[in-house]
């Protein structure tokens, strides 16, 4: 039998191909289960991750609202798959894109960035409490240069109306109403409470909606003990998630999550092992790490259920780290990986 069906359409450019990605049904997760587990596969945005969905939103919210005009320029500060997203939107539409970013983020995300044109700019990796942060850069930068838009990743809400205007409806359709639980991490937020709010207005409320939090976020203590932001400490090996604030993306639905998850280095690492082995997806850490929190709610939840959550990019651009035997040896995470997965560390 043929595993894939065909549908013959075209789309009208970069922006064209962002968005109406497939749900992959995780066959061995499921059956582990009892339930049905799906993976948005976000990594099939024509950029390669699921903050294409973002960076097209929030341009085209810009110039729906006079902001940016032809020839301008757009600003960001990102850890690296928005400034790609944005870099590839900007090319597609004639815009200049300037990024600034924390100083250890991946090579491969910052070459990228620079082969799509983009001026790259990196900083020191300090807090969000510092001046120098990669974010104010990138607003005093916006602001001080004429034709320029900070598109404000983390604050700007047509980044959590993208998801809401397009992945959370895609989601619905594809389980045809059926989904009982989504859940997914946090960056910005924008995913997390754009299909959020989307899924909840569908039945009532009826669909869980949780957070999946890795090391040295404040996220998932903030739900759990009902509303108390601790202080940032710690840190992850998985690049684009972890919060230290509730930013305006997540804003009041942080409230009205029904749970949250807090899912290990360790666990994360095995899943992007465990994930190639067994269903043949190469996929980063963040996107190993919703899937964990899927495994895990779907135990908590009991059989019978539908949940999703998003495969938010491939493996591609982290390949050095999580592939590498002296980088696993480096975070202490050698023994995370079980005997029979090593092989897959070739680096
Ligand atoms: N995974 C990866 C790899 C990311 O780059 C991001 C965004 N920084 C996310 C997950 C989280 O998405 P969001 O910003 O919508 O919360």
């Amino acid at each position: 039998m043929l595993s894939r069906s065909f549908t013959s359409h075209s789309v009208n450019g970069f922006t064209g191909a962002v968005g109406n990605t497939p749900l992959i049904f995780l066959k061995a997760l499921s059956e582990k289960t009892g339930s049905k587990i799906y993976g948005k596969a976000e990594f099939q945005n024509p950029g390669g991750s699921v903050k294409d969905r973002a960076a097209l939103g929030i341009i085209e919210a810009a110039e729906a609202d006079g902001r940016l005009k032809p020839g301008g320029t757009i600003v960001e500060g990102t850890a690296g798959n928005t400034g790609i997203g944005l870099a590839h939107v900007c090319r597609a539409k004639g815009y200049r894109c300037v990024i600034y970013m924390p100083d250890t983020q991946s090579q491969e995300k910052i070459d990228l960035l620079r082969m799509l044109g983009a001026d790259v700019r990196p900083v020191p990796a300090v807090p969000y409490e510092d001046p120098r942060n990669y974010n104010h850069q990138a607003r005093d930068y916006a602001r001080e240069t004429q034709g320029a838009v900070w598109t404000d990743q983390f604050d700007n809400t047509s980044n959590a109306d993208a998801h809401y205007r397009t992945t959370g409806p895609e989601i619905w359709k594809q389980t045809q109403g059926e989904v009982d639980a989504f859940v997914a991490s946090t960056g910005t937020g924008g995913t997390l409470a754009g299909v959020g709010r989307y899924l909840k207005e569908q039945n009532g409320g009826k669909v869980q909606v949780w957070l999946a939090d890795p090391p040295g976020s404040v996220l998932h203590s903030y739900v759990t003990s009902g509303g108390q932001l601790k202080e940032r400490s710690g840190s992850s090996i998985t690049e684009g998630i972890g919060q230290g604030r509730i930013t305006n993306n997540l804003g009041t639905f942080v409230d009205k999550l029904d749970g949250a998850l807090h899912i290990s280095d360790e666990k994360s690492i095995r899943m992007v092992y465990e994930l190639l082995d067994t269903e043949g997806l190469y996929v980063g850490a963040s996107s190993a790490l919703n899937v964990v929190a899927a495994y895990e709610l779907a135990q908590q939840l009991g059989p019978g259920k539908t949940i999703t959550t998003i495969i938010c990019d491939g493996a591609y651009r982290y390949q050095s780290r999580l592939f590498s035997r002296k980088w696993l040896q480096s975070k202490g995470l050698t023994d995370a990986i079980p005997e029979h997965l090593k092989k897959y560390a070739v680096l």
